[in-house]
């Protein structure tokens, strides 16, 4: 239709083919692109228009050679004082990223708006140009204009994005100053940025002081939290949202069930697991993959399955996920089995897909699979291994007692070497109490992180084993000149009433004194049954009863304590440790499992260790 009455149209007098016309474009849009591009030809053609025709020719147009006529026409024919146009125009330019020529454009305008400021940062925030926005921004407020809901986010994804905290202070009181605080728009994006930066004290400040608060906004604090470490806090949060009747969407699902992943929450799985149960009927790939991933992190593997087999469309990461969930359970041989599984149903695997098989083979400690995994990766799907895929199979090898082999590899290999590969051999010479390598290792990695207190301490550990104290004090002046400290241990056990956590020697809890009693208790029956202290876990060349009482007072046994006396009886007790557990607070855990017929789940930095009846999943090898 639009074809042929464009033609005649343009043989019209001028005044009744620009009504004609107008009606026609507005009343239907231009789907093809042939139809487009005659319709641009005529523009050429053409005298003046009325503004409707340029502004409908601007919309539709579908490239910049298409454009440049129009703005030719605005300029010969005096429409340089129709703001609207005038700004479609600088919009149009923007929207090709041509930043040079909208900036002259602008430049030449005998009048701006706050929509010509607004198109003008925006296209320097989208093109990347992150100065030139802020600058524009400036002189922006510097005009007197007042900044608007368009621009003012703008400019504070910006500050988000370059984790600008400075600047996004300075726009804060901007929008102080205007009166914009309350403005549910821009106040989502401060909360936004604040907790981008990394300041979520501020971000909660706002947050709380939001009359309406939206999904996206409740969504961003949820992750802002779980990415800040307090995972527990977007739970607690989650629920205020619940309760406030908000319906969350599947973005907000995915970040409340990667915040359970993160703390291992089991009982708040379930919950989250039944909201999405009653909302979708079937799991989609992001979600479910997510799901997978929660639960193999709060210690229930079969639930991860279950989840896995019920997703009907599942890709590469969903495939990835759930063999990297069985390598850290321990689980080597299920793992494998997905390898084959995942050809049938031709998905292919890639670089992540392979690290996540030989993680599960050196968790396993199976070590020909492993070495079978590796060349099959290179010689049937032509993937060169990369530093982490030696890594496993430096781990592999040396947690199997192959520390040469280990090394010959590390000596061998093309790729940089980074710091987990060198922390891979040293855990493993650690382990087979091998001074020398663990000493190159050591070396190694504190050439690549000088001023990581954690290979301070493994080394020191090193030495502390052989009873090596002149080294280790030399290595201890070392780290307190670098001023370094260790980074703390923190355990998280999961109670009916929530997540508590608890770092070494903690006496902040308020049921500290019950819990301090009960470990007491604990330790006595323990003795009883066999249970001796391993003070060799205790860094400190310091005495005996030293050692003891810091020891007993590592978080992993608090927890304990506190699981035992805050649950009821035959209840699983879940932990979760930022660093690997303790040797002894291992051994600790095997008798606790006895003596108080208590199933224990302890997930650390390393994998999961299901604690039943006296023996560990992970063989005391971890
Ligand atoms: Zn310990
Ligand atoms: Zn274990």
């Amino acid at each position: 239709m639009f074809k042929l009455k464009t033609h005649k149209l343009f043989s019209l007098n001028p005044v009744i083919r620009t009504k004609k016309f107008s009606s026609i474009a507005s009343a239907s849009s231009i789907q093809d692109n042939d139809q487009s591009n005659q319709f641009h030809n005529q523009i050429q053609e053409t005298q003046s228009l009325a503004p409707r025709f340029y502004l409908f020719a601007l919309t539709n147009c579908k490239n910049i050679k298409q454009f440049k006529p129009i703005h030719t026409h605005l300029t010969v024919n005096g429409f340089f004082n129709d703001m609207v146009l005038v700004n479609k125009l600088l919009y149009v330019y923007v929207r090709y990223n041509l930043m040079e020529d909208a900036y002259k454009l602008f430049d030449e305008m005998p009048e701006r708006n706050a929509a010509s400021w607004s198109v003008m940062i925006g296209g320097f925030a989208k093109a990347g140009y992150y100065i030139k926005c802020y600058e524009m921004f400036r002189e922006y407020i510097r005009s007197g204009e007042q900044p608007d809901v368009y621009t003012l986010p703008c400019v504070i994804r910006v500050c988000r994005d370059r984790v600008d905290l400075v600047m996004g202070r300075l726009v804060h009181q901007i929008v102080y100053k205007f009166g914009l605080s309350t403005n549910a728009f821009i106040c989502a994006a401060l909360v936004d940025m604040y907790a981008k930066c990394g300041v979520i004290d501020d971000a909660r400040k706002l947050f709380d002081n939001m009359v309406i608060k939206d999904l996206t906004t409740w969504t961003v604090m949820f992750g802002a939290y779980t990415a800040c470490g307090n995972a527990s806090e977007s739970l607690v949060l989650f629920d205020k949202m619940l309760e406030s009747g908000l319906v969350p969407d599947k973005i907000c699902l995915v970040t409340i069930v990667n915040a359970c992943a993160k703390l291992g929450a089991m009982n708040k799985a379930e919950v989250v697991d039944d909201i999405i149960q009653k909302q979708y009927s079937s799991l989609d790939v992001i979600l479910g993959t997510a799901m997978i991933d929660m639960y193999a992190k709060c210690g229930s593997i079969d639930s991860a399955r279950k989840i896995f087999d019920r997703m009907r469309e599942k890709n590469v990461i969903t495939w990835s996920t759930m063999i990297a969930a069985y390598g850290y359970h321990g689980h080597g041989q299920k793992a494998l089995e997905l390898l084959p599984l995942m050809s049938k149903n031709r998905v292919t695997p890639n670089r992540i897909t392979f690290v996540s098989l030989l993680n599960a083979c050196s968790h396993s400690c199976l070590v020909e699979e492993g070495r079978r995994v590796f060349s099959l990766m290179q010689e049937k799907y032509f993937i060169k291994p990369d530093v982490k895929h030696y890594t496993c199979m430096v781990d592999l090898l040396g947690r199997a007692g192959k520390l040469n082999e280990a090394f010959n590899m590390i000596e061998n290999m093309k790729v940089e070497k980074d710091v987990g590969l060198w922390s891979a051999l040293l855990a493993a010479c650690r382990i087979y109490k091998n001074v020398e390598m663990a000493q190159k290792a050591a070396e190694s990695l504190l050439e690549i992180e000088p001023d990581d207190p954690s290979h301070y301490v493994m080394l020191s550990n090193i030495y502390a084993k052989e009873g090596k104290w002149e080294n280790m004090a030399k290595l201890r002046t070392q780290m307190t000149s670098k001023s370094l400290k260790k980074t703390p241990g923190f355990t998280w056990v999961e109670a009916q009433n929530g997540v508590h956590k608890f770092c070494s020697g903690d006496h902040t809890h308020s049921e500290s004194k019950a819990i301090y009693e009960k470990l007491e208790s604990l330790i006595e029956k323990l003795r009883v049954s066999g249970y001796v202290p391993d003070t060799e876990f205790v860094l400190h060349d310091v005495n005996e009863d030293v050692k003891l009482g810091s020891l007993y007072a590592h978080s992993e046994k608090l927890a304990i304590a506190y699981g035992l006396i805050s649950t009821p009886e035959g209840t699983v007790i879940r932990l979760t440790k930022n660093l690997r557990v303790c040797g002894d607070c291992h051994t600790f855990m095997k008798y606790v499992s006895v003596v108080e017929k208590r199933e224990i789940v302890v997930r650390d930095a390393k994998r999961f260790h299901h604690v039943r009846d006296g023996v560990c999943s992970c063989g005391d090898y971890w």
